[in-house]
Formats: structure tokens, C-alpha cells, sequence
């Protein structure tokens, strides 16, 4: 079963292609570059699922299933910001370092630290309007201080009780286990294997 995510990123697609292979031994994950797409996508939605799906609509007009992700972070004192802008908080995309700057500003001085990790990751078929969308959450807290070297964006500030560890200080596997993109990923292989 050949499937196009929505991305360029090699690293995305390997992982996807490593976890969704554990339970659809013949799948293969290829980019939307590799499936011919050269088209820009503007993600213009208002939510998680809205922007997932605009992706796997487009990956989808390439003839396969079409998978698109989106993901970020939900805080509960700042109203569930940055969510959908979690990548571009600060202002510049993908700036990490002032986005972590940023959210720990807006942070001082409150009590509730409560956040939540989400991803969508929503599929799209090239001959039926079907829409199908799996969502994975993981909470935790946001702590005032960077713990741990791994992982990317606001790894090293969100802290898993469970763990008793920020994300930044898990290995891949340990995230993989109980994070946001995990639990989505594993909803998908679950879907995507008896949709078709
Ligand atoms: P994307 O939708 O996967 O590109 O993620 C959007 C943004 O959400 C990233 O740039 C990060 O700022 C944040 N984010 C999403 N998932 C994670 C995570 O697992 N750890 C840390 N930050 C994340």
C-alpha cells in the first residue's frame, strides 16, 4: 500500500514509515516530491484537523492516499495557545529558541501550568470524499526552566508526570510511547488497515 504524507521532511517520513509498518508490513510512505506534486499548499485553517486534511487533500490529488499532520502546543492559561501557531509563536517560523522564551514570558507569575500536545493527522482518498482523522493529546505541565537536551520545539519545557521527565529528556522510544504523535500514528495504522 503506497501512501503520500504531505511533507518534505525525510525525517517525518521515515518515522511514519518505520511505526506504520509494524502494523501494515507492505506500506510504503513516499513524499509529496516523490509523488510528482509540485503545487503549493496554503494552510489556511482555523484548527488542527482543518489544516491536516487541506495536506492530505493535496497529497491525495496525486493519485494515492494522502496523509497530512498538524500539531502543537494547547495551554490551558493562555486559552490554548499558540495551538495551530504553535511553529511561528514568536513571530519567525520555526524559531524554537524564541518561541520557548516567549511562552515561559507569557507564564510568569501563573499558577496553572497545565498544557497538552496535540497532532491530527487526517487522510485523504484520491476517489471518495471520505475524510478520516486521528487525533492524539498527551498533557502535561509546563516547567519554568529547560530540562534535557533531545527532541525539538517545546520539548525541553513540557514536562510528563508520568515519566517524571520532560520530553526533551526521553529517548525517541520513550516519546514515541505516549506522545501526542505517537498515540495519532497508532490510531491511523489501526484506521488506515481496515479501510482498505
Ligand atoms: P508540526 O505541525 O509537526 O510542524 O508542528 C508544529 C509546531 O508545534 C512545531 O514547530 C513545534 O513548535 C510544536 N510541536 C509539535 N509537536 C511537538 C513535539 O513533539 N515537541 C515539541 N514541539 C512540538
Amino acid at each position: 500500500m503506497k501512501v503520500v504524507l504531505a511533507s518534505q521532511n525525510k525525517h517525518k517520513i521515515a518515522e511514519l514509515q518505520a511505526l506504520l509498518a509494524k502494523h501494515i508490513p507492505d506500506i510504503e510512505v513516499i513524499s509529496l516530491a516523490d509523488a510528482g506534486f509540485s503545487g503549493e499548499i496554503v494552510e489556511d485553517g482555523d484548527t488542527f484537523e482543518e489544516n491536516a486534511f487541506i495536506k492530505a487533500r493535496a497529497a491525495a490529488s496525486t493519485g494515492h492516499i494522502g496523509l497530512g499532520d498538524d500539531s502543537g502546543l494547547c495551554v490551558r492559561a493562555l486559552g490554548g495557545a499558540p495551538g495551530i501557531y504553535s511553529a511561528r509563536y514568536a513571530g519567525e517560523h520555526g524559531d524554537d529558541g524564541a518561541n520557548n522564551r516567549l511562552l515561559l514570558k507569557k507564564l510568569e507569575g501563573v499558577e496553572d501550568r497545565h498544557a497538552e500536545f496535540v497532532c491530527v493527522i487526517a487522510c485523504a482518498f484520491p476517489e471518495k470524499d471520505e475524510e478520516l482523522f486521528c487525533r492524539g493529546a498527551t498533557e502535561g505541565k509546563i516547567i519554568d526552566e529547560y530540562k534535557g537536551e533531545g527532541g525539538f520545539g517545546y520539548d525541553p519545557l513540557f514536562y510528563y508526570e508520568p515519566f517524571g521527565k520532560t520530553f526533551a529528556e526521553m529517548t525517541p522510544e520513550e516519546k514515541n510511547s505516549i506522545s501526542h504523535r505517537g498515540k495519532a500514528i497508532e490510531l491511523l495504522a489501526k484506521k488506515l488497515s481496515s479501510a482498505v
